[in-house]
């Protein structure tokens, strides 16, 4: 799950956001983090804001300069919110994520280190040397750098997404039918329309472009056997009505 990326802090200054760090590494499935002369590691400050991630912070590895960190990386990508003078080849956080993070089997091979700089002063030129890419979060040009935690979260958010690992959610009642044979949407078509006959809704003679449409509605929604078992329900309670 993600495992050949590397998160890298650099110079961290408050010991709380290396806890959201973990925290919005564990959410994303990326767990190694690697810190660079962090200014205060381990701390309370950075465990409580890891909450259930603890792990990632337990197992974190403090080096104490960044050409360390990355040296196992064939891959190293900045991440900055500031326009630079000279330019770097640079990738929003989702094109760095469909460019890395979309399987493959030789990508899976590279190891990839996205590297974060300092809350009140971010990456220096000669870190950003050391990377291939910059790394931007588009946001509001008027007020574009996020929080570090905040950022990390953006980033392995995309990389969760562009890595396929998403399970199709479902809210409420799960949807745990099989999906409708097309005999039972056949009997369910002539049901309706029979049913939509005998209120007098369509004349059977005229009814094809409406039940064409009727079609096309019912098969955009994929009914499950149950859905089709309580709409012909609903259909045989409306023909016994109308007797
Ligand atoms: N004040 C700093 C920004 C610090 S934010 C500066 O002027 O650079 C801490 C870190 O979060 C940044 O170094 C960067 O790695 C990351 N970050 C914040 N906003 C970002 C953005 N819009 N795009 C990419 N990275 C961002």
């Amino acid at each position: 799950m993600l495992s050949n990326f590397k998160i890298v802090l650099v110079e961290t200054s408050h010991p709380g956001n290396i806890g959201g760090v973990a925290r919005a590494m564990k959410n994303m499935g990326v767990s190694e983090l690697c810190l660079v002369s962090p200014k205060v590691f381990p701390s309370a400050d950075a465990t409580s804001r890891a909450a259930g991630s603890d792990d990632i912070l337990s197992s974190a590895i403090v080096y104490g300069c960044l050409q360390e960190a990355i040296a196992d990386c064939q891959i190293v990508l900045g991440a900055s919110a500031r326009d630079r003078t000279i330019s770097w080849p640079e990738l929003t956080a989702r094109e760095c994520a469909e460019k890395f993070a979309t399987v493959s089997e030789a990508k899976a091979r590279d190891k990839i280190a996205i590297v974060f700089g300092r809350e009140n002063s971010g990456l220096k030129n000669h870190e950003l040397d050391l990377c291939h890419y910059l790394l931007r979060i588009p946001c509001n040009s008027a007020y574009s750098s996020l929080n570090l935690a905040a950022a990390v979260q953006v980033v392995c958010y995309e990389l969760f997404i562009a890595s396929g690992q998403q399970r199709e959610s479902t809210i409420g009642d799960k949807n745990e039918g099989s999906l409708a044979s097309a005999r039972q949407m056949e009997l369910f078509y002539e049901h309706l329309q029979q049913t939509l006959a005998d209120i007098g809704f369509l004349h059977v003679d005229k009814s094809q472009s409406i039940m064409r449409r009727l079609r096309r509605i019912y098969n955009r929604a994929a009914l499950d056997t149950k859905e089709v078992d309580i709409l012909r329900g609903i259909l045989r309670f409306s023909q016994n009505h109308n007797k």
